[in-house]
């Protein structure tokens, strides 16, 4: 049964759908077969949501702090309420398994939660002058924001880029990935049915780069705030470039780990594997380079193809999955690609490397070990459930392969030796960096990288402040 709800764009708090308008097919990747047809935006409604914008804007702005933080509790609340049947939909529309989907709307509602309060503590401060004259520094909303969010975290990624905005007193245009279209306008819905006006956000759909360069051209967008890959993030940065626009990039990663000899190996292959393959590995800081110290190498490499080689790959709604398919058939392609490089360059296949059935976009957690520095998948982001197991000696070379590329959003290490955690966290270029630990991301933390992977920071005071500006006023 198809109980996938009928989809629209939302504009000024109404749906809108239908009208001519091209659509998007919606595809359910544990069988392939269309589930929902996404009306896309044309020109008359982007200039209808820019209107919308500018109306929000005006009026969000002077909101009071209360205000933002009720309508942010409310649609936590209604999130809460409504956990199974978006959760459902989420693995319905992006493949995930059910409790990853309901974890999803957990983070969600924990993020709007720390925004309900943290809005409350956007604090000035008064500069004392001579003769009393002062000085007022004060944090204002930066203005409407065209936020950009994609289909790994359906609803996680939309809940991010609407929940700093609204707390920080701007209006939003999303356009969330055509492929997972139910989730984003949960998300917004929730927002709406606790009391946020109409026209402080917007949900868009369209072909990317139309939406993208009618919105960032147009005078009413004051920041930018995407999270996609890093070639479409410099594309999207040039753009902002010429109206001058803050932005908040959160971009591609190629999480190396690095295996001590004096970690304790069944806990970190108990927690690292069930990590890689989280969301069929595609996610943004997903484990992926283990650099294993050699003396300890032939038993990681082993112990982790034959956990991944156990997982139960199956359809996300069935309760004894573990890991559900990839979402959409460019990432099977790009697994088959990259595996077939890794092999030629020499690697060895320690578990996987083939797509499982022939049905969906399923595909085997895999195991490369010994994969050449030149190879491709040790160079770009395979963003699936592949893992590079690699022998290393030194912790001087570890670390160097660990930097040698531009990415810097999530590094990982495994040691006991609290003098080398130190050293490690020093030296690793990451913007997150998990010592002994798999969780790097929580409500109240900065979540963004450096290098290539981006900048700026989501969720935490981090994010709430990423969507002010600050202004000083001196009185004489
Ligand atoms: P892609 O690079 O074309 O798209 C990535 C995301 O950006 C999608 O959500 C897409 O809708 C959006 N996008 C693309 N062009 C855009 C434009 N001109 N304006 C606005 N948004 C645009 O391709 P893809 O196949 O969807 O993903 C490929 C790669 O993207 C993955 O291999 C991965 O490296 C990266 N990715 C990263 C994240 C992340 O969380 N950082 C999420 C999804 C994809």
């Amino acid at each position: 049964m198809n109980d996938y709800p009928a989809l629209s764009m939302i504009i000024a708090g109404e749906a809108v759908a239908g009208g001519g308008r091209r659509t998007h097919a919606v595809v359910n990747p544990a069988n392939g077969e269309v589930i929902g047809h996404l009306p896309l935006a044309d020109p008359a409604d982007l200039d209808r949501a820019l209107d919308a914008a500018a109306r929000g804007f005006l009026r969000w702005r002077t909101s009071t702090a209360a205000e933002r933080a009720a309508v942010l509790e409310g649609a936590a609340r209604l999130l809460l309420e409504r956990q199974d049947m978006i959760a459902r939909n989420a693995v319905l529309e992006q493949g995930k398994t059910l409790p990853e989907a309901r974890l999803e709307v957990m983070m969600v509602v924990n993020l709007f939660r720390f925004y309900a309060g943290e809005c409350q503590r956007i604090y000035g401060r008064a500069l004392v002058r001579p003769a009393g004259q002062r000085s007022t520094v004060t944090h204002a909303p930066v203005g409407p924001v065209a936020a950009f969010a994609p289909w790994n975290f359906p609803i996680g990624n939309p809940g991010r880029k609407l929940g700093a905005p609204i707390a920080a007193g701007c209006s939003v245009i999303l356009k969330s990935a055509e492929e997972t279209p139910a989730s984003a306008l949960a998300v917004l819905q929730a927002l709406l049915d606790a009391g946020l006006p109409g026209d402080v956000a917007q949900a868009v759909f369209g072909v990317p780069d139309e939406v993208s360069r009618h919105l960032l051209a147009s005078p009413v967008i004051r920041k930018l705030s995407f999270t996609g890959s890093t070639v479409v993030g410099k594309h999207l940065a040039r753009l902002a470039t010429d109206n001058m626009l803050r932005t908040t990039m959160e971009l591609g990663g190629h999480g190396p780990v690095l295996v001590f000899a004096d970690a304790d190996l069944d806990r970190v292959l108990d927690t690292v594997v069930a990590q890689k393959l989280r969301n069929a590995g595609q996610v943004c800081v997903s484990p992926t380079r283990f650099l294993v110290q050699d003396s300890v190498f032939e038993r990681f490499a082993t112990g982790f193809a034959k956990r991944a080689g156990a997982f139960r790959v199956g359809p996300g709604l069935d309760p004894d999955t573990q890991m559900g398919p990839m979402a959409n058939p460019r990432r099977p392609e790009a697994m088959e690609r990259l595996i077939g490089d890794a092999t030629a360059a020499g690697a060895r296949v320690l578990t996987g490397g083939h797509r499982v059935g022939n049905r969906g976009y399923f595909f085997a957690p895999t195991v490369l070990a010994e994969v050449p520095t030149g190879a491709v998948i040790m160079n770009e982001e395979p963003f699936g459930p592949v893992a590079i197991v690699n022998p290393m000696h030194d912790e001087a070379a570890m670390i160097a392969e660990a930097n040698r590329l531009p990415y810097g959003l999530a590094a990982f290490a495994w040691t006991e030796d609290a003098r080398r955690q130190r050293r490690l966290a020093a030296e690793l270029e990451a913007g997150m960096i998990g010592l002994n630990t798999a969780m790097i991301a929580g409500a109240d933390a900065p979540f963004g990288g450096v290098k290539w992977s981006g900048h700026g920071a989501e969720d935490g005071p981090e994010g709430l402040h990423a969507c002010l500006v600050t202004r000083t006023v001196h009185e004489g």
